[in-house]
């Protein structure tokens, strides 16, 4: 890896490890990632301001516990939220992850896709230097059947030591780098530890030209890269013809919008967009946006003959009527709202297009 990939000092802070690292993961399985997670710490060694796994269960129930840890073990109470280099680290992960594979049958994981990982990276700069990372997978390799989904925004999955390790277990793995801008200043700002946008995408790039299989993972996209052909450049680059498929979704947090803003420069499109939609409660242009996004998505996808790799996953409650009309057919969407006891949507637009 680069040296600028992390230029920050992760501070870390040992929890209590999971006792069952493998778990089903219903939330990736709605959005057809994956059946089963594999997470191989408790907080990510990268500190993107949009993270959502700050107030996922996991954290939030141990919120108060961890923060003792944090006090104990570095001497001052900070939260995740607050310093973007705290990690949460599991020392007995591969003991754990070791105890649950040894009562499980050869055929664990057969058919199924395992994702590593759903809440984290495991591709954390500490844990591949202290051979966490390598370990868990052999694990997972020798002893399970598992498809192998590797979600990271690390680039040093297209070094060459990581190419040959993927190469070797060719049928096991599909790569993915997550990626939402071309901004590699914005980035540095906001998804803060990880490699630069551009870097993410040489390693793709160096992943397919390797034979390796990969997908593209455009989450989230942000509003400003619906202007000046920027999307067209971004979706170009993870070169659609080869990736297996190609998730996107739009930005929507409510919660960590403006550690967001944080990034963009007063007065620019980013910043206006989120004041008028989070600060202003304006829902209409969050509507438009992520109504606008998915037919750009789609006219290329069409264009270009790949809309059956194309999976948009839309929350479509805060879609309005007049919107929802130009989603007509629903082609490479998954609805990701809350359903009705009959597994309709409950905007009823939506409803009356499933
Ligand atoms: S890399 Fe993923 S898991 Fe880690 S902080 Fe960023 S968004 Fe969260």
């Amino acid at each position: 890896m680069n040296k600028k990939d992390n230029h920050m000092k992760t501070q870390i802070v040992e929890v209590p490890t999971i006792k069952v690292p493998i778990a089903p993961s219903p939330g990736f399985l709605k959005k057809e990632l994956s059946d089963f997670k594999l997470d191989i710490m408790a907080l990510c060694e990268f500190g993107c301001k949009y993270c959502s796994s700050n107030n996922g269960n996991y954290l939030r129930i141990r919120r108060s516990k961890f923060a003792d840890l944090t006090e104990q073990q570095l001497g001052e109470r900070v939260l995740p939220k607050d310093n973007p280099k705290l990690s949460f680290h599991w020392p007995d992960i591969l003991q754990n992850l070791s105890n649950q594979l040894a009562r499980k049958s050869d055929n664990f994981g057969q058919g199924k896709t395992l994702v590593f990982s759903m809440l984290t990276d495991g591709f954390s700069p500490e844990l591949i230097k202290n051979e966490t990372t390598i370990n868990a997978l052999r694990m997972v390799l020798e002893q399970t059947q598992f498809r192998i989904r590797v979600l990271t925004k690390n680039s040093i999955v297209g070094t060459k030591k990581w190419i040959d390790f993927f190469k070797k277990y060719r049928d096991r793995f599909v790569i993915g780098l997550s990626i939402g801008t071309l901004d590699n200043m914005w980035a540095k700002k906001v998804e803060i530890g990880t490699s630069p946008p551009q870097q993410r995408l040489k390693a793709l790039r160096q992943l397919q030209d390797a034979g390796v299989s990969t997908y593209g993972m455009l989450c989230p996209v942000f509003p400003d890269m619906l202007e000046a052909d920027r999307l067209e450049t971004l979706i170009d680059q993870i070169q659609p013809n080869v990736v297996e498929h190609i998730w996107a979704e739009p930005f929507n947090d409510r919660d960590n919008w403006k550690q967001v803003r944080e990034g963009y420069r007063s007065g620019s499109t980013g910043y206006k967009w989120l004041t008028a939609v989070y600060e202003e409660k304006q829902n209409g242009i969050w509507s438009k946006y992520a109504t606008d996004l998915y037919l750009q998505l789609c006219k290329k996808a069409e264009d270009e003959g790949w809309i059956d790799k194309l999976r948009y996953l839309l929350y479509e409650h805060d879609i309005s009527e007049t919107d929802a009309r130009k989603i007509s057919g629903l082609k490479g969407v998954l609805l990701q709202s809350k359903m009705d006891g009959e597994g309709k949507s409950k905007n009823p637009s939506f409803a009356l297009l499933q």
